[in-house]
């Protein structure tokens, strides 16, 4: 890894605030530390929110609500369309930020405000169809129909590894659909937040007559969110990170009959059938299972090869392993940038010990020396054959491992899919129709996600995107998913001059 030509972190970060429009005096000063993954340096030292500044967050998001619930879709698209504009212009810039702060190359980076900009599109499109039924009814003279409404404040949590696209595919969709958002970014990329909010300004600016309170951020930890998670202002609360924070809040919502959006942890799989296209697969499983560091929920960590071709694909994808190129993620050629932190990098070695433990052969996975110093993780990523799907295999660690199993027989390659507590992205790859169809069938993948000859990371916005078991259940993004949104009314309209009444109740007064 050579980072001679590349800025300082820390210099490049303070331009780039600069450029994207973030006050020097959020960024500094502050108690929440904020470190970059490339070299472990302090970043910046950010204001953190009191309880009493969230609780004013969100009584002005909830003015807000007041006024923009009226506000014609349309023109809320106009909004979402404006701020589009400026992630557009933006680009570079925000995506160069995100790969500063949570250590992603810089094409994922980029493409991670490409995801941005694609949902403010699709947005702005839905702005012109939240569409309701009309329904047949038993009455004469009577037209039943449901009407979609704003349902009121979005609480938005997010994760440390997609620290800005999370929250697009809520706040775009939310504010088309007449609701303000607050936001409670991970405290572990509070800058990209602090970025894409002063976008969100800009936006505004230009729009000229939203109502003040229409887009907030709440910078702070776990408890600062748990005033969003009970605040019974908040209808719909969408939470995105791990299986744990899920299971609090979740309970904490539902005592309050909030509604939740949850994406969580995956642990998501690919099959290798006997037909496969090898060459194909080979890289959709090497972006799947290395890409990102192994820290995308979708990232691939377990992988079935049916024995008649584990000796050809096993041997070229170890191959692949030993030379994918690690290092600055801003670097081009780099494959593979940091871990998170050292909590990242313990998780992964206890996971490859609890496998070795379980006879799993260990390829790759340890600490790579790099000029980034003693508080950066870089590692090899790690193939792990496993005789079985032992406990440590049915258990999502946010790390490059790759369990490695070989299979025999299809029904039961289905069966130890299935057979883990989280259900987000799957992928088959075979030649063969029935093959490829009994996976997508109701009897094949249970995943919110089952892709054919793809791998299973790297969704498009158009889809719904979300997961079963405890991923959680949610789906954000596209197609239907605005619905979460929204809150349902049934009206029916008698236009006639008697009352009959539904199923043909008598309940006649003088
Ligand atoms: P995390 O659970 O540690 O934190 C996520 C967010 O939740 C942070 O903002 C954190 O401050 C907040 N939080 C934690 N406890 C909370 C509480 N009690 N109340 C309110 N907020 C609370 O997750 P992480 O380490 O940042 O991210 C990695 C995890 O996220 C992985 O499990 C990954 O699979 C998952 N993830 C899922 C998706 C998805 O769409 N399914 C997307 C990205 C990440």
């Amino acid at each position: 890894m050579s980072t001679a030509s590349l800025p300082p972190v820390t210099r490049e970060t303070a331009a780039l605030l600069e450029r994207l429009g973030v006050p020097a005096a959020a960024v500094s000063g502050g108690t929440l530390s904020v470190t970059s993954p490339i070299d472990g340096s302090e970043i910046a030292r950010v204001r953190e929110h009191t309880p009493e500044d969230a609780r004013a967050q969100i009584a002005a998001a909830h003015d807000a609500f007041i006024e923009w619930r009226m506000v014609p879709a349309p023109r809320r698209g106009e909004l979402v369309r404006l701020l589009g504009e400026e992630l557009r212009a933006a680009k570079e810039d925000l995506g160069r930020l995100v790969s500063i702060e949570a250590g992603k190359i810089l094409s994922e980076g980029q493409g991670e405000v490409q995801e941005m900009i694609d949902i403010c599109d699709f947005a702005v499109g839905l702005s012109r169809q939240l569409y309701g039924l009309t329904i047949a009814t038993e009455r004469p003279n009577h037209r039943m129909m449901e009407t979609w409404h704003p349902a009121g404040v979005v609480g938005v949590v997010s994760a440390f590894n997609f620290p800005v696209a999370v929250w697009s595919w809520n706040a775009a969709i939310a504010l088309v659909c007449g609701d303000p958002v607050v936001w409670k970014p991970s405290e572990k990329a509070p800058l990209t937040a602090l970025a894409t909010h002063a976008l969100v300004g800009r936006a505004l600016a230009r729009f000229g007559d939203a109502p003040a309170g229409l887009a907030g951020v709440l910078i702070g930890r776990a408890e600062i969110g748990e005033i969003l998670v009970d605040d019974a202002r908040v209808p719909v609360v969408s939470a995105t990170g791990s299986t744990r924070m899920g299971r609090i809040v979740a309970q904490r919502v539902a005592a309050r009959f909030g509604r939740c959006v949850l994406e969580l942890g995956g642990n998501n799989a690919a099959i290798v059938c006997p037909s496969a296209d090898l060459d194909l697969a080979l890289r959709a499983i090497a972006f799947a299972a290395m890409g990102t560091a192994g820290q995308r929920c979708t990232s691939l960590r377990r992988l079935f090869v049916h024995k008649s071709v584990a000796g050809k694909l096993l041997p070229r994808l170890k191959k692949v392993y030993r030379s994918a190129a690690i290092g600055d993620p801003r670097e081009s050629g780099t494959l593979i940038g940091p871990l998170r932190d050292e909590a990242s990098f313990k998780a992964m070695q206890a996971a490859l010990d609890e496998a070795r433990a379980a006879s799993g052969t260990v390829t790759g996975g340890e600490r790579i020396a790099t000029p980034a110093g003693e508080v950066a993780y870089y590692v090899r990523p790690a193939l792990v054959e496993m005789p079985t799907q032992a406990a440590i295999v049915e258990r999502e660690t946010f790390a490059p491992i790759l369990y490695v199993m070989v299979y025999e027989e299809f029904d039961a390659v289905l069966a130890l899919h299935n057979a883990v507590p989280q259900g987000l992205s799957s992928s088959i790859f075979t030649t063969d129709i029935r093959e490829a169809e009994r996976f997508l069938s109701a009897a094949g993948s249970d995943c919110g996600i089952a892709n054919v000859n793809i791998g299973p990371s790297g969704a498009e916005i158009g889809g719904a995107f979300g997961g079963e078991k405890e991923t959680g259940g949610g789906r954000e993004a596209g197609t239907d998913s605005w619905r979460a949104y929204m809150r349902r009314a049934t009206n029916t309209i008698n236009y006639g001059s008697t009352l009959p009444l539904a199923q043909g109740v008598k309940f006649d007064v003088e």
